[in-house]
């Protein structure tokens, strides 16, 4: 490799959503990119693979054909709770579209380093970067140290941005470690073949019931989720946030096994339509890692720990925030002094704060109160029966409202999120 193939204007570290869309968003700009990827596509991820309207909008941004074979869209959420079952369609929204998809991971984070690549980034795949090439005088990093074909390489660039997920080896050797203040969650996935495949609702299950032989039945901690995949399997999982009782000394894969145990038959989630294994992971939420902007390190998605800690969906916030990242970082590099760069550089995390600071701060306060069960049992029993309460709650918990002109439910989000300290 030439020295200048190991130089760029931008280095991004992982092609996961949030650095694919990252690297996109710069390459398109005009400004030269590396994307260095530890694994190799096609590759798993762990991961429920819903897509929400807001996630979908993100898509539709960068160009991706989601009308190409393999996409299946989704008309709402369906609810299973307090002995109810509730469809509700995703709202009719100015700022989003009306429908989600459901695509894996194993082609889906193909697509978006795809769309990278297309744009001019260059990627590098089975490229592990072990640490950050850190100025001794300043501080700042400079560059990162990557292992290649088993050979150490340096890649130079004045600007590095962190998208290596929840663990984010980066961050950490740059001293950002996870708040403790914020909440986190574990999940396990595991994809049957199902004749529900096909489902055109994602399925969210606020409890999750454990039945014996005898029809007895226990309420185990958590909550669940059934999506289909539409290739002839489902994903099902679950997760449990460490505002709950049982975090850390849970059995998830028992878990999972007798919570699906207790479905209809004809759903066919049993062991022997199993197509994998059980994996898990971890669900960073809130912004667990600050500052998202020191030193010229910036960090996007799972690393800066932006999952909704209402739904745990991590996708939409992980692209979201790689465009935020790419257009402060080019209106930064434009600048003619390193002063001025930096000050253009502060203004991410105040972007990120201004986007999602108070609706987080919010949704703390949620999984804290519904970490008490019996706050749960109350909101379920006495919440789920009524549609325009539930068609509020799905608008919360899904982030999905109109900034401008939105129903009055849409105010009281919005409101509710201006408020609420961003922190
Ligand atoms: C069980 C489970 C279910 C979930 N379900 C959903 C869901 O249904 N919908 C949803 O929206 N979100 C869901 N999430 C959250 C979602 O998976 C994440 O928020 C999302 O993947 C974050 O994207 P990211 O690009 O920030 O990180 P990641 O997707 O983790 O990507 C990080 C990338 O960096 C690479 N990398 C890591 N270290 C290095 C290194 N040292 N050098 C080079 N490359 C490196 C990795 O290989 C990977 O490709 C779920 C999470 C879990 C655990």
């Amino acid at each position: 490799m030439t020295d200048s193939a190991r130089e760029a204007d931008v280095i991004v570290v992982g092609a996961g959503p949030a650095g694919s869309t990252t690297a996109y968003y710069l390459a398109q700009a005009g400004l030269d990119v590396l994307l260095l990827e530890k694994t190799a596509f096609p590759r798993e991820k762990v991961c429920g693979d819903g897509l929400t309207p807001r996630a979908v909008k993100s898509l539709i941004g960068m160009g991706v054909d989601i009308d190409a074979p393999g996409w299946i869209r989704n008309k709402g959420l369906r609810i299973y709770g307090g002995g109810v079952r509730l469809e509700l369609p995703w709202p009719e929204l100015a700022n989003y579209p009306d429908f989600g998809l459901v695509r894996t991971r194993i082609d889906f984070d193909e697509i978006l380093a795809d769309r990278a690549v297309k744009a001019g980034a260059r990627l590098h795949q089975r490229t592990n970067v072990t640490e950050p090439v850190v100025d001794e005088r300043t501080g700042r990093i400079k560059g990162v140290i990557a292992k290649q074909n088993g050979e150490e390489v340096t890649f130079s660039a004045p600007l590095v941005v962190a998208a290596d997920g929840n663990s984010s080896r980066l961050s950490l050797a740059m001293g950002l470690r996870k708040r403790e203040d914020r909440p986190i969650g574990v999940a396990v996935r595991r994809y049957y073949e199902s004749p529900r495949h096909d489902d055109d609702y994602l399925e969210s299950w606020l409890e999750l019931w454990d039945r014996d032989d005898k029809g007895d039945a226990r309420l185990l901690p958590g909550y669940g989720w059934v999506f289909g995949v539409g290739d002839g399997t489902s994903n099902i999982g679950l997760g449990l946030l460490n505002t709950s009782k049982g975090f850390g000394n849970t059995d998830y894969r028992a878990m999972l096994k007798s919570w699906v145990a207790g479905m209809p038959e004809e759903w066919g989630f049993a062991e022997e339509n199993a197509t994998g294994p059980i994996r898990g992971a971890a669900l960073p939420m809130g912004f667990n890692r600050q500052p998202h902007y020191t030193r010229g390190l910036l960090l996007v998605g799972d690393s800066g720990g932006m999952i909704n800690p209402f739904n745990g969906e991590g996708i939409a916030y992980a692209m979201e925030s790689g465009e935020y990242a790419a257009d402060v970082i080019v209106q930064a590099l434009a600048r003619p002094t390193p002063a001025q760069r930096e000050r253009a550089l502060y203004d991410y995390p105040r972007v990120l704060k201004e986007a999602y600071g108070g609706y987080y701060t919010v949704g703390r306060l949620f999984v804290k109160a519904i970490g008490d069960p019996r706050v749960m049992k109350f909101a379920t029993t006495h919440g789920l029966p009524h549609p325009t309460l539930m068609r509020f709650t799905l608008k919360l918990l899904a982030n999905l409202t109109d900034p401008r002109g939105g129903d009055a439910m849409d105010r009281i989000i919005n409101a509710m999120s201006k408020l609420a300290p961003a922190a």
